[in-house]
């Protein structure tokens, strides 16, 4: 068994899962209509309808930069806002690509603790300035699970959900890891998506065991109109979209998307249950997902590089993040926890 040291470092440094391969091979026959027009695509869409038990739009891009960043445009005006988490990957990960594709509109910064915005934080910056120079707050942005590797219940969603309702934001849902948030939470993908008032999702499929697509699913239909325009001059209409949609149909089928998920997330809950053992090191937030993000001497993570694992330490608040994926194995949990062991015994 090969000992993957860089496995940890991304989910998406995972490849493509089997049900996601079969899927694309057997959408690779004969010839079919360009851009969407085809059969693969309707029936992914239904699956998703189905999954989610209604009837939502559903478009389908190359990846998670460009879901959030025209999702999160099509929802406002050039002279508005989006409210979202100080660790948010829009602000801190997509390189101003919803300012960019929105022609201005203005990211405020919440807070809130372990990766989760704060209600108090979003009425603030809501009503700290209600005049003309102020960026008009449009929407609202979430990541489920968040960059710390946290989770939002329902009913936290759903508060979130009321408070937009009430202060007449819309509701954005980053979802990049949205499969490991329904696997760690066991609950129906409405319940924490259009049931708690979110109205689009970013689902994601590549760290789900995709090669590329992310499913932007507009729960309010009305909102999706003319979003085929918006995705189309912004590159990101594939003309070959049986291939970005038949991937769907193989992590649907058969539940291999929850598999997947769920894989990650108990990797992640082993990793952590045998690091808690070790002295030295700590986990840094509430483990709900597959992240696990450790505080650690910097001498030892170096040492820990120098023996060739992967990971970063530049994402989120801190520490080092690691990540599994559904292609984690138990000998390498083994194999990294004996590192991080021997590493901290005889230093
Ligand atoms: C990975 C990720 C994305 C998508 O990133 P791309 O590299 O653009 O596909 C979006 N949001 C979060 C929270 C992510 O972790």
């Amino acid at each position: 068994m090969t000992i993957h040291k860089n496995c940890f470092a991304s989910d998406n440094y995972a490849g493509i899962c089997p049900e996601v391969w079969q899927a694309m091979e057997e959408a690779n026959h004969g010839f079919a209509t360009s851009y969407g027009d085809d059969p693969w695509t309707e029936k992914a869409c239904g699956k998703i309808r189905e999954l989610f038990e209604t009837d939502c739009e559903i478009f389908f891009v190359f990846n998670g930069t460009a879901a959030n960043s025209l999702a999160l445009a099509s929802l406002c005006h050039s002279y508005n806002s989006i409210i979202c988490h100080e660790s948010a990957h829009v602000e801190t990960d997509e390189c101003g690509a919803t300012e960019f594709f929105s022609n201005g509109t203005k990211i405020l910064l919440a807070d809130g603790e372990n990766g989760k915005i704060s209600l108090d934080s979003i009425e603030h910056i809501v009503n700290k300035r209600t005049d003309i120079h102020y960026p008009k707050p449009k929407a609202i942005s979430i990541t489920q699970s968040t960059e710390l590797g946290t989770v939002y219940r329902p009913d936290e969603v759903r508060a979130i959900g009321d408070l937009a309702k009430r202060l007449d934001l819309k509701l954005h849902m980053d979802g990049a890891r949205f499969a490991n948030a329904v696997a760690a939470l066991n609950v129906a993908p409405k319940e924490i998506t259009w049931q708690a008032g979110v109205d689009v999702l970013c689902f994601g499929g590549t760290k789900n065991g995709m090669a590329i697509s992310e499913a932007i699913i507009f729960f309010d239909r009305k909102l999706a109109a003319e979003f085929d325009y918006r995705c189309k001059q912004a590159g990101q209409l594939a003309s070959k979209m049986r291939f970005l949609s038949a991937p769907w149909i193989g992590l649907l089928e058969n539940g291999a998307w929850l598999k997947n998920a769920a894989h990650a997330n108990s990797c992640a809950a082993l990793l952590e249950a045998k690091l808690s053992i070790i002295p030295g090191v700590s986990v840094m937030f509430p483990r709900d997902a597959n992240a696990i993000f450790l505080q650690m001497p910097p001498e030892l993570a170096e040492r820990l590089r120098d023996l060739g694992w992967k990971f970063y330490t530049f994402i989120g608040a801190g520490g080092a993040r690691f990540l599994c994926s559904w292609k984690t194995s138990e000998e390498e949990i083994e194999a990294l926890v004996a590192d991080i062991s021997r590493l901290v015994k005889s230093s």
